[in-house]
Formats: structure tokens, sequence, C-alpha cells
């Protein structure tokens, strides 16, 4: 039986990549949505979660895909209501309330599933199985976008618990907690604030691992031209590339993985497994390195950005 469910937040990423994949899912059935203004043809619509929740009972998960910030209450009201609960990253706007949802979940016997989409591209999973294989000497990050071209007049982004550039930066952190060997740590960071905004446009990050491994990262969405999405790991069996978010890899000099981008149909999979088997997934490591550098990191002031 396919699982009855509704989104909430009809926006962007919902009509870019959720629609697409539940729709190609056998698993799901979309029957309802609940946001202020978005709508998806030929399901009905509700202007609040609330109202959907008991408009529709025979709802049984809800995808939560508006900004962090409004992200909590949502959650709460569908675990309160018996509904499994599907995260769009980051899963909050801190690392306590989504601690909650999680505690909230277990004790009913629900799936809450925090999604990291890029954990998903095509290459992680071989760069992830390479990096165990060999001996890891050091690592660079480079998540450099534009951000008027990816995220235009979006200014939940710029606000405070918007994460201003690690809201991509994140899906870096995403990749790299999940193909490092061993756990890393922040040591130092540095965040540039444009004066009027709440959220840093740049950030440079240095991580350490227990072997003393050293961990750069540079994100930036002041990039125009070409954007960049790489991360380079030098290693005792030559450099590895994964570039493209996540999308190719080549370990010195040769292509080793790469492909079809099925981030969001994997995703989906991985929710309906999760919710048939009564478990959750809620790691919180990319948030916690995000934590730390808004915690351990300097500030620096740059002129005043406009969209
Ligand atoms: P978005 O289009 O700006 O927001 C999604 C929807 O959330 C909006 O259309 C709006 O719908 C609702 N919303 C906005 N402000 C709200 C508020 N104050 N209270 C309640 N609902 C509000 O953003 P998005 O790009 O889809 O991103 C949403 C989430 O997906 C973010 O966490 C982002 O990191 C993640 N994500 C985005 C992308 C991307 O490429 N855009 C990729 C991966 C993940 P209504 O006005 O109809 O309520």
């Amino acid at each position: 039986m396919a699982i009855k469910l509704a989104i909430v937040g009809v926006g962007k990423i919902v009509r870019d990549q959720h629609l697409p994949a539940i729709g190609a899912n056998a698993d799901y059935e979309l029957i309802a949505t609940a946001s202020r203004h978005g709508t998806v043809d030929g399901v009905p619509a509700y202007t609040s979660i609330e109202a959907m929740l008991d408009a529709v009972p025979e709802i049984e998960a809800v995808s939560l895909c508006m900004p962090p910030q409004y992200r909590y209450d949502a959650a709460k009201v569908a675990l309160e209501k018996g509904k499994h609960v599907f995260l769009e990253k980051p899963p909050g706007a801190t690392i306590s309330e989504v601690q909650d949802l999680a505690a909230t979940a277990a004790s009913k016997g629900l799936t809450l599933f925090a999604s990291w989409h890029s954990r998903y591209a095509p290459a992680v999973e071989a760069a992830r199985e390479f990096l165990a294989s060999t001996t890891l000497h050091s690592m660079q990050i480079n998540w450099k976008e534009d951000v008027r071209h990816w995220h235009p007049n979006q200014e939940w982004i710029w606000a405070a618990g918007g994460l201003g550039v690690f809201d991509p930066g994140i899906n870096a952190l995403s990749i790299m907690t999940h193909i490092l060997p061993r756990a890393a740590f922040l040591t130092g960071a540095e965040l540039t604030f444009p004066e009027n905004r709440d959220a840093p446009i740049a950030a440079m990050l240095a991580f350490r691992d227990h072997a003393g491994v050293t961990i750069n990262a540079d994100f930036d969405w002041r990039q125009t031209g070409k954007q960049s999405w790489d991360i380079l790991a030098e290693t005792a069996d030559g450099q590895m590339v994964l570039s493209e978010g996540g999308g190719e890899l080549s370990i010195a000099g040769q292509h080793r993985a790469g492909g079809q981008n099925e981030e969001y149909p994997e995703l989906y999979r991985r929710f309906a497994g999760l919710v048939k088997a009564g478990k959750s997934d809620v790691d919180l490591a990319p948030l916690t390195h995000v934590a730390d550098a808004f915690m351990l990191g300097k500030r620096k002031f740059t002129e005043a950005f406009y969209d």
C-alpha cells in the first residue's frame, strides 16, 4: 500500500525535486498540500498544516519543505497527530529542537528522517569506499556559488537561522561527514557577514581529525562564472577529486564514478524504507559543524548585500 503523503511549504525545491521524485515512486500517493500561497495542480490544498491534518486525517506522512526556522512547530504538530516526518535539509534551526523532535518520534514509534540530499549524489558512495581503503593526508573543500542565481529574493536565507552560505555549505559538510574515515572537529573558522544581514555570505573552516589530518573548507556565495562544488583529497593513492557536488569522482586522474543525479528519488526510497522498518534516521553531524562555526568563528563584516 502506498504511503499517503502530504507536502508542507510548496516552493522552489518542492517543484524542482520533490514532486518529480514522489510522482515517479509507487510507494507514495500525494494526497494534500499545506502552504500559505503554493499549491500543486490536482492536489487538495490547505493554507496551514493544522487545517490540512484536521481535514485529511488519512495522511500518514508529511514532507516539511519550508525554511528551517519554521519547521519545528510543523514537525511537532505532525508527530503529535501520529504522522511520519521527512525534514528537508537543514533539519532545523537548532540542534536541540531537532533532538526534541527525534525524542518525540521515538516515543511515538514514528519515523523522523533528517534528509541530506547531497549524500545521495552518484559518486559519493564510491568516494567513501575509496577513503576507507587508503590513507588520507589532507582534504580541501571548495563550495562557491552565486547566491543571486541560486537564491534570488530568499529573505529567510539571510535571516538568523537561515544559515546564509551554510545553506549550500551544509551540503558539503553532509558529504564530508559521510565520506571521512574518522570524525573530524572544527579547530577554527572565519565568517564574513554583509553589514545589513544576520547570516554570513562566506565562511572559511578548518577541521582536524583524531589522526591529525587537516580538512579545510572554503564557502563563498560571491562566485560568478563557473561554480565550484568540489572536494579534493590528497591520499597515499593519489589525489581524489569529488566534483559537481558529489556527482563525479576521479582518483589519480582516472574517472572512477559518476552518472545521473538520483538524489531526491533516493531520499524518497530511503524514507519509504524507514517507514516500513519503523526506524528513524537523524544524523546531526553536518548541523553540529555549522553550530560549531558560529560558536568558534571569528566574524568579519563586508559591504551590504542586496538582491
Ligand atoms: P522557498 O521556495 O523560499 O521556500 C519554500 C516555501 O516555504 C515557500 O514557497 C513558502 O510557501 C514557505 N515559506 C516561506 N517562508 C515561510 C514562513 N515564514 N513560514 C512558513 N512557510 C514559509 O525555499 P526552497 O528553496 O524551496 O528551500 C526550502 C528548503 O529546502 C530549505 O531548507 C532549503 O535549504 C532546502 N533546499 C533547497 C534547495 C534549492 O535548490 N532551492 C535544494 C535543496 C534543499 P508559502 O508562501 O506557500 O507558505
